[in-house]
């Protein structure tokens, strides 16, 4: 028997002896008279009255006490004995600790708080993984999300007066001038799954938060999609890179894009990432020859310079159980801009940075949470044209790199360049200029 079991059988041994001292208080006498059924006393000071006669009007009085018994079945009550009762709560208590003692071996005392009085430590929760429970010690918010948040804030299901008192700890950590951005970002998780309105719930200072947050949920939840999309930089004379991702869920997967020279006007160069089943393909004109990986984060990676970070924002959302790093939509101190349109849509703006370089403007739909457009620190910009649980085409994701003509992915020719966009080749003219 392990000692797991052990403890097991303790705590429902103590309950069910809290169990019955609580019967033998409250029902003790009708059980031992319950053939002949309970002897008439006085319902106060437990006077035999099996002798006494009714007065004239059906009542009885107690001959010791005075009292006076309405109905003959006043005589035949179970006297409660309470002091019988008391060692009650400490049994049950006792069954708490020891059902909570395994636990609390593997983790440490906070194992054996209650869920609500975990959620005042929401602030402190980093988001990402939980720890491991073989780690000892946890502090209350380790066990916070050990227990309430789960590997991806998911939560797990909640009592509703709980779900109440977490989403308003949530909105309160999301008004708060000195939450840090982890903080932050775990509040706003929380708060988008406890409140379908979370939007409208959040205070001003963490509606970009929010925003951000449902941006990520939706990509996570989606079952497939599909997005064409290019970069539009500032080098050379046509500076793009037409690029396009497609996933199905579990296991169906491509990015590709193409590039050119900087002076040359067509894109030759290629780049493609494919998954159909677990085995991870890879083929790039400048070093050509089909690499096979067994990890897909590692493939999209080796990718995500060269493609000017088309190979990571997406997919960092998508294949939230592939990439362990950090993700897209997590930017530092992010805030809300004036909304702005992308070819028609309405947008949210969200700007914030990495790592504390240099701005970065997100535009979300308003109706979709997909990201359409995103405005980089070196002054690129990357547009979207996503569709989300369409059907997709299984050749897309092979690659024959001998068929590179019959690729989804083929040079659209010159593409009209985002608005505010300087034209192409300006950084260069701002570099002669400089000189
Ligand atoms: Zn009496």
């Amino acid at each position: 028997m392990t000692a797991e079991s052990v403890w097991f059988i303790t705590a429902w041994g103590l309950v069910g002896l809290a169990g019955v001292l609580a019967v033998w208080a409250l029902w003790g006498d009708r059980i031992r008279h319950i053939r002949r059924g309970l002897p008439a006393r006085c319902p106060t000071c437990w006077y035999d009255m099996s002798v006494s006669r009714p007065n004239e009007v059906g009542a009885y009085q107690c001959p010791e006490c005075g009292k006076l018994a309405r109905h003959e079945r006043r005589l035949h009550r179970s006297r409660r004995r309470w002091c019988w009762l008391l060692p009650v709560p400490l049994a049950l208590a006792g069954a708490w600790c020891a059902a909570c003692i395994p636990e609390v071996n593997a983790r440490g005392w906070w194992a054996m708080a209650p869920r609500p009085a975990l959620f005042w430590a929401l602030p402190e929760v980093q988001p990402g993984r939980p720890p491991s429970a073989s780690a000892g010690q946890f502090s209350a918010a380790e066990e916070l999300r050990v227990r309430v948040l789960g590997e991806f804030d998911e939560l797990v299901p909640l009592y509703w007066p709980e779900r109440v008192l977490l989403r308003n700890r949530a909105v309160g950590v999301l008004a708060r001038d000195d939450a840090s951005d982890a903080a932050r970002v775990t509040a706003a998780h929380v708060l988008v799954r406890l409140d379908a309105d979370a939007l409208r719930s959040a205070p001003e200072r963490g509606r970009a938060n929010v925003i951000l947050a449902k941006m990520e949920l939706t990509y996570a939840s989606m079952r497939s999609f599909r997005c064409r999309g290019t970069v539009f930089g500032n080098i050379g004379a046509r500076d793009e890179k037409p690029f396009l991702i497609a996933m199905q869920r579990p296991d169906r997967f491509r990015f590709e894009f193409m590039d050119g020279f900087p002076f040359e006007l067509t894109l030759t160069k290629r780049y493609a990432i494919w998954k159909d089943g677990p085995t991870v393909h890879s083929w790039w004109t400048i070093q050509p020859g089909t690499e096979t990986l067994n990890d897909l984060s590692l493939a999209l990676s080796a990718a995500t310079g060269v493609s000017s970070g088309s190979a990571y924002a997406v997919p960092s959302m998508l294949l939230t159980d592939v990439m362990k790093g950090s993700r897209f939509s997590r930017i530092g101190a992010p805030e809300l801009l004036e909304d702005g349109p992308v070819a028609g849509r309405d947008c949210y703006r969200v700007r914030g940075s990495f790592r504390s370089t240099a701005a970065e403007t997100m535009w979300i739909d308003k109706e979709t949470f997909m990201l359409l457009r995103h405005d980089d620190f070196l002054g690129m910009t990357t547009v979207y044209t996503p569709e989300r649980d369409v059907p997709i085409d299984p050749a897309w994701f092979q690659f024959d790199p001998d068929r590179q003509d019959l690729s989804p992915l083929q040079d659209p020719g010159r593409q009209p360049r985002p608005e505010g966009m300087p034209p192409p080749g300006s950084a260069m003219e701002t570099f002669r200029r400089g000189r």
